[in-house]
Formats: C-alpha cells, structure tokens, sequence
C-alpha cells in the first residue's frame, strides 16, 4: 500500500479503562476504498476501536491519521466519516424518505434535490419507490436495514463505519444482506470499515480482515490469508470446525504428537520452530481405503454424522482425540456409525502453527 493510497492510519492506539487494556496498542493502515473488517469474539475490544476511529470516544494514547492528518481531537460530527449502527437508529414514525433525507435537510439542501438524492439511493438499496412515503417501522428488517444505510449514504461521508450491523437479522436474509452491502461497497467505492464477531460474515465481504483477541490485532490479511495461513492457534480455531493437536519436531521434516501415536510428514517448518500446534482443515481430511493413500493416515471408528445439506460431517475417534472431517454430498462415507476407518491427509494440507 503506497501512503498515497491510505485514508486511516492507526499508529499505537490504546484505550484504558482503568487498569483494564480495551484496545492494548493497534497500528493499521487502511486504504482508500477498501472493505476492511475487524472480528474478534466478544471483549476483544472492536467496539472500542470502532469508537475511537468514528470519533466517539478518545484514545489514552496513540494517533489516528486521515490522509496523514492528525484527527485525535475532531469530534465525530466534524468527521468525514459515518457510523452505521446494529441497533438502526432509525427515527420511528418518520417516512423512509425522511429518515434518508436527514442529513441532507440539516445541511439545508433544497427539498427538490433531497428528492431527487433519496430516489437514487433507494435504487442503489434497492428499495422499491413505493417505499419513499412508508412510515419506517411497517418496514420489514431488511428494508430498515437499508433505509439506515441509504440515509448514511446520503450524508456522502468518506469512510462507512459498521458496528455489527447484520447480527439482530435472520440467518437467510443477513446471507442476503452480506451480498448486497459488498456490492454497494463496490459500487460507491467508499471506504467501509466494519465490525463483526463472525468471522464467515467477514469471508464473504472484505478485502483484508484484522483479527483481535484482548485489544490487540493477532492478524491482518486477505480472507484467504487468514483461512489458509493463520498465524496462530486462535486465528486458526476461529473460523469454526477445525482440527488442532499439538506437535513437536521429531527429526527433519517430521512431527510427533503426545495426543496420537506415531510420527507425521511436517508440512514446510516456520523458521525456528520446535513445537506449537498441526492445524487440518476439516474439509482436507479423507477417507482413505488403505493407509498408504496419503502421506499421513490415522485409524479411528466412526463416532458420528451429520447432514448439514450441501455437506456431511463426521467425527472420527482416534483414541482419545476427536477428528472431524467433512464431505461434499456426492463424496459422502458410504459406511455405517462405528465403522473402523482409516483418515489421512498430505502434508501440504497441513498448517503449522503456535499458540
Ligand atoms: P462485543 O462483541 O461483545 O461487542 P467488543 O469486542 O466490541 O465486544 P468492547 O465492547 O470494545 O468489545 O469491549 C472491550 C472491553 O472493554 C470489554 O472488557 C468491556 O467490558 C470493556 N469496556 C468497554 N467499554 C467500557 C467502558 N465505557 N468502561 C469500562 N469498560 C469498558
């Protein structure tokens, strides 16, 4: 990222509440135009930063830059920025075209161009004209979900700040919502800076996602990054159903692990690394009809399944250690609970990590 290129910077920003670290030292850049997303599970402190970029709260130390001008102190009216909330805060009894037009009527636009303004943002939402004279609370969530984003948008703020936005809304239409904001994103080309504790919300939508655990940031990176080269245990574990168990080196290019008997083909070494954590995907588990179709295999019985539509998932037992592997469909395990099996996996499939 050339500096040309950022709108936020984030140099050592921290939030003290008492002897309590919300926020415990974050540097970040942010560029122009990018769907940035911090998750993080509840407590680690997202509300906070959010807070501190959109102004609402003061840092106990550190700076936020815009465009590499100093903003600390400019309150968050005085921000080109914009917080659009989880909670809605729509103004009850007021048309949608109201609740959109807001801004523009404080700033003394004339009722003409608020029209016309409001009109084009309902198509961009894709909110039915018919909508424009609806009292807001006889429109459905999702509708409220875009009347508040429509009447963010109106403001034409620089940078869209969300905190949680989706998570009061069913699992269907918060599918929907994820699809349709990165397309907004994509066609206004605002900076959207957004918070979530979901992490698969977080896939769908960003560009580069932070994620925080205890006021810090463990990891910054693309979705693919963080999913396919977390660089921690945590990180790892976040994004749901994963297979984790701890390992040291055994000599080179090999594993052993006090969990499961026997020795591993390592995946590539981190450089210095004696021991920490394998990390297998669920998805990078198979099925294997002798031991000697991958490059490490594990024999175990067939504890359960699950359909979860699309794909099945299993638990294997292997001694003491529950593996879960999951299956497209049609690759679906044609045998029966409390089969003997041999799983396996490449080394390549792998993911070493420390704590
Ligand atoms: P959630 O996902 O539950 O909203 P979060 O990641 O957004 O959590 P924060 O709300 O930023 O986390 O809170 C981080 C920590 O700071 C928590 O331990 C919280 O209790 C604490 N905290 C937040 N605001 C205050 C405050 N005004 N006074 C004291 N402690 C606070």
């Amino acid at each position: 990222m050339t500096s040309a290129s950022v709108i936020l910077e984030l140099r050592g920003i921290r939030k003290d509440f008492g002897a309590l670290a919300a926020v415990d030292g974050i540097d970040l850049a942010i560029a122009e135009g990018e769907f940035f997303t911090i998750v993080g599970p509840s407590g680690s402190g997202k509300t906070t930063l959010l807070r501190m970029l959109a102004g609402m709260e003061q840092p106990s130390s550190g700076d936020i830059l815009l465009r590499g001008r100093r903003i600390n102190d400019l309150p968050a009216n005085r921000r080109p920025t914009c917080m659009v909330f989880q909670s809605l805060a729509l103004f009850p009894h007021r048309t949608v075209g109201e609740n959109i037009e807001f801004s523009l009527k404080i700033r003394g636009v004339s009722k003409v161009e608020r029209r016309q303004r409001a009109h084009g943002l309902m198509r961009l939402l894709r909110l039915p004209e018919e909508l424009y004279g609806k009292n807001v609370t006889k429109c459905s969530g999702g509708e409220r979900q875009r009347v508040a984003l429509a009447r963010a948008l109106a403001y034409d703020p620089e940078i869209l700040f969300f905190d949680e936005p989706l998570s009061a809304i069913d699992y269907k239409l918060r599918k929907t919502l994820e699809k349709e904001l990165k397309d907004i994103h994509r066609e206004t080309g605002k900076t959207f800076v957004y918070i979530t504790h979901s992490l698969e919300e977080a896939m769908v939508m960003s560009d580069r996602i932070g994620v925080m655990r205890q006021g810090r940031l463990v990891q910054v990176g693309t979705p693919n990054e963080i999913y396919v080269t977390p660089n921690n245990k945590f990180v790892s574990e976040f994004i749901g159903d994963v297979n984790v168990f701890p390992v040291e080196v055994a000599g080179p290019g090999r594993l052993r692990s006090s969990a499961i008997a026997g020795e591993f083909t390592a995946p590539k070494l981190p450089s210095g690394f004696s021991k920490g954590h394998l990390v297998i995907r669920p998805e990078y588990l198979r099925f294997l009809a002798d031991p000697s179709g991958a490059e490490n295999s594990l024999k175990g019985r067939l504890y359960n399944e699950y359909a979860l539509g699309s794909r099945f998932q299993y638990q294997v037992r292997v001694g003491d250690q529950v593996f879960v592997v999951e299956k497209l469909r049609q690759q679906a395990y044609g045998g029966r609970l409390d089969d003997d099996v041999v799983i396996g996996w490449d080394a390549r499939d792998s993911i070493l990590v420390t704590d």
